[in-house]
């Protein structure tokens, strides 16, 4: 069989690790058609949008998408690509597994945690008013003065059907990858409406799951000083938006950094695979990455798509390649080109771990 999957490069460096991932999935052996469409500054440059519609069209066609980094200017210019791709495509759940492997370098060993981060509600709906507009005015009223004259405003929407989804998300998963504990972490102390509403949904839809998975709550700054001081105690985790972007690069840095964490962006039609890092503009052309994340993104694509032994040989081959240490990019301390990590993975696929020469 063959899949149909749409494929979007993206900026600065996306373009060096997306052409590595396409060759090491070739090498698994799954037939994959790749539909390739551009978005970001490049898409900008000739269409005079950022995000176009052939790219949406081609997502909810093939269902499954496969995407490189996409640049988003700080403060002006377009607004986030990627999070108009989740909202538009109604991608809700973030999943980022952060599990370390042997030879990447870190303070800690043996982590195993799974970041489930709500996507399309919380500060990222986009809802902004500048200082002065007669929206930031009303609100400034309605706040009875608590707010300055001056202030920008930002509008943090949490809906019951939205906290829902995403809790109920993180526990099926956890069901189906035998996963012992969710732990809800939110703010509700101090924002007793938003986070309040998303932990007394947590709790309520943690008793659909009594006796299977267990339950407990942290508090967010609590929970940045018990990961990195005892992140063995933790599995699943399950967050709004906001905290779940920075938890999700807190975790990333327990396994050794941005170069290996993964990521995939499920909804109701459809699901979009991407690393955590971003464009790494710096680094554009020197064929320099490590085309680790993308890769183990490609993996849990290659999972969605059915094809769990295949995921598994990838899984494999890349473990392999890094215990190894040869053929690895600068940030796991080897002097390989992105490319050629690509390569050694593709000859570990070739001649599996194991294998009888
Ligand atoms: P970044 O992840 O691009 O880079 C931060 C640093 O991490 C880099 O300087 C590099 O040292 C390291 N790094 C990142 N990826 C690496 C890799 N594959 N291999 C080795 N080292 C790697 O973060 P940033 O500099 O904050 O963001 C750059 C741009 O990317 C911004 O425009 C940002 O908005 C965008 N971004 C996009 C996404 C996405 O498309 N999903 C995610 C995050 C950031």
């Amino acid at each position: 069989m063959t899949y149909k999957v749409t494929l979007i490069p993206g900026d600065g460096t996306g373009p060096e690790i997306t052409d590595a991932v396409v060759r090491v999935v070739a090498a698994t052996g799954v037939a994959i058609e790749w539909e390739r469409v551009e978005v970001g500054e490049a898409a900008m440059a000739k269409y005079g949008t950022p995000l176009p519609q052939n790219v949406l069209d081609s997502i909810r066609k093939n269902k499954v998408a496969l995407k490189g980094p996409i640049t988003t200017p700080i403060g002006m210019g377009f607004r986030s690509v990627n999070v108009a791709l989740r909202q538009e495509l109604g991608l809700y759940a973030c999943l980022r597994p952060c599990k370390s492997y042997v030879g990447v370098r870190s303070r800690y060993a043996n982590i195993d945690l799974v970041v489930v981060r709500e996507n399309t509600e919380d500060l990222y709906a986009g809802i902004e008013f500048e200082p002065g507009s007669e929206a930031a005015k009303t609100i400034r009223v309605l706040s009875k003065g608590k707010i300055a004259e001056s202030a920008a405003i930002s509008i943090k929407p949490i809906s019951p059907e939205g906290s829902r989804r995403i809790v109920k998300f993180a526990f099926d998963y956890a069901v189906k990858k035998k996963r012992r504990k969710v732990t809800a972490v939110t703010k509700a102390n101090i924002m007793k409406f938003t986070d309040g509403l998303f932990l007394s949904v947590a709790r309520e839809v943690s008793k659909e799951y009594e006796g299977r998975v267990e339950y407990e709550e942290r508090l967010v700054d609590n929970m940045c000083m018990q990961l990195v001081q005892k992140p063995d105690l933790y599995d699943v985790l399950v967050l709004p938006n906001l905290y779940g972007d920075i938890l999700s690069d807190l975790c990333a840095g327990l396994i050794g950094g941005l170069g290996v964490a993964p990521g995939a962006n499920f909804g109701e039609n459809g699901a979009l695979f991407e690393a955590v890092h971003g464009s790494a503009p710096k680094y554009t052309g020197l064929n320099k990455v490590n085309p680790t994340a993308i890769i183990f993104s490609a993996q849990l694509m290659l999972e969605y798509l059915g094809e769990a032994r295949a995921a598994k040989n990838l899984e494999m081959a890349v473990a392999s390649i890094i215990k190894e240490g040869r053929s690895v990019t600068y940030d796991l301390g080897g002097s390989a080109t992105t490319s050629q990590m690509a390569d050694a993975i593709i000859e570990k696929l070739r001649v599996p771990v194991g294998a009888a020469v």
